[in-house]
């Protein structure tokens, strides 16, 4: 049977599901095993940290170097503490070991297993990309694990023969938890179980949002593309992605912010302030948040705000991206900055506010899946050339464009120029590597 990594097509599906409150029970024990032993490895990692950076200290500083001096009892418990932790993480097995309800038969070994990879992933993600050490997880109100489907003894992989597997369209077996309805299911992939064909399921999170709803998130894998291609167009388009407006493509037509947005925000910050103000008052009278009601009741108004602004913003995505890929061959944008961008406060807001990162790992993946191009730019000087000519702004004595000027005249060849408009022009050809200098104007004279 292959493996995950070595299928041609990957696919993610998400779907709700309708735990029993027995199983609901077992899903928070799971959620707080995994957050528990992820928490003892940010911890254990923490302290073998501090430990061997205060020895390296004291040795730099003792006069004679590579001198043993004998052992203070501090240093002696501080060595017992640093073996103790390096012998906790060292193996898998150690932390079920050493806790007892982690070995209960409710909890899922393989949510523990993702606990410990988690911590690792997190920090294979600090050095390259920048995240932060791995910090410890705290409790919140939406919960979520991951476990994995196995295969045993099987030479092919379906969707219903693993460990996590359909039983049929509206019903799920998962590990420990057993059989759960779902609803939702994606008609490509309910097709693809009635047909029977051979699709591996890997990675599976089981997560609750903070507003009680119950959601499976399933990554899938196959030699046996998922959809079917789009055609070729034969059409190219470059997008810029602003502040005004949602973005606007090389041929002209601008796609607005959603109106939606700003409806729900307004009316998020209305119940966010009714929110921090039962939180004052229930404070100021010494009750604890988790016994003030009213709290409560207003804590999932926000929550199901939170939730439906994501989900109206996630579809408004989708569909235009599928819209992008599906009438276009090659769609190119530029880059997104983030640590440039988030130096300016206001702008970064917006853009994680309008969403632009998921939108271009959408074109990303549907490119890919869709058989079509998407490419990414460095975004210097898009702005500030003439798509025209060739001219840029702010060089050999041209005065350059400001946030405030919309629409320009390119003072060598005199073309008038709605600024986001030319922008996408520029990023277009950019993508397309057809960028040299004053080509146009030489065929000109
Ligand atoms: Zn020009």
């Amino acid at each position: 049977m292959k493996r995950m990594s070595n299928l041609k097509y990957h696919f993610g599906i998400k779907f709700r599901f309708y735990p029993s409150d027995k199983q609901k029970k077992m899903i928070k024990q799971n959620y707080d095993a995994q957050r528990f032993v992820y928490n003892q490895y940010v911890g254990a990692g923490r302290l073998i940290y501090h430990i061997k950076n205060a020895s390296k200290v004291a040795q730099v500083n003792s006069s004679i170097p590579f001198m043993m001096k004998p052992m203070t009892k501090y240093e002696i418990n501080q060595a017992q503490t640093l073996l103790e932790a390096q012998e906790l993480i060292a193996k898998h097995r150690n932390i079920r070991d050493k806790y007892e309800f982690l070995r209960a038969k409710e909890i899922d070994s393989l949510a523990i297993a993702n606990a410990i990879q988690n911590y690792k992933k997190a920090w294979r993600n600090y050095h390259p990309i920048g995240y932060g050490k791995p910090t410890f997880h705290k409790k919140c109100s939406d919960w979520s694990y991951q476990t994995n489907c196995t295969y045993h003894g099987t030479e092919e992989a379906y969707l219903d023969n693993g460990s996590v597997r359909f039983i049929d369209t509206k019903h799920v077996k998962l590990p420990k938890l057993g059989n759960v309805r779902i609803s939702g299911l994606r008609p490509l992939i309910k097709d693809r179980l009635l047909k029977h064909a051979s699709t591996r399921i890997g990675t599976v999170s089981i997560k609750k949002t903070a507003d009680d709803q119950f959601y499976l998130s399933l990554q899938l894998g196959s030699d046996i593309a998922f959809t079917k291609k789009f055609a070729k167009t034969k059409s190219k388009i470059g997008i810029d992605l602003n502040l005004d407006n949602f973005l606007t493509d090389s041929n002209g037509a601008v796609v607005a912010n959603p109106s939606f947005y700003r409806k729900s925000q307004r009316r998020l910050a209305h119940a966010q302030r009714i929110l921090s103000r039962r939180q004052r008052r229930a404070k100021k009278e010494g009750r604890s948040l988790r016994q003030a009601k009213n709290y409560q009741k207003q804590r999932l108004i926000v929550a199901k705000l939170h939730d439906k602004i994501r989900r109206q913003r996630q579809d408004f995505l989708h569909v235009l991206s599928t819209a992008l890929i599906k009438n276009h061959d090659l769609v190119v944008a530029e880059e997104l900055r983030s640590k440039n961008l988030l130096k300016n406060h206001a702008l970064a807001q917006s853009i994680s506010d309008a969403g632009w990162c998921t939108f271009l790992t959408m074109l990303e993946y549907k490119a890919d899946l869709y058989d079509k191009e998407f490419i990414t730019i460095d975004p210097k000087f898009t702005t500030q050339r003439c798509h025209h000519c060739g001219t840029i702004m702010g060089q050999n004595g041209y005065k350059k464009l400001t946030l405030k000027e919309r629409e320009w005249t390119c003072p060598v060849c005199h073309k008038e120029h709605i600024r986001d408009w030319n922008a996408a022009i520029n990023i277009l050809e950019k993508g397309q590597g057809i960028w040299s200098n004053h080509t146009r104007m030489k065929k000109a004279a």
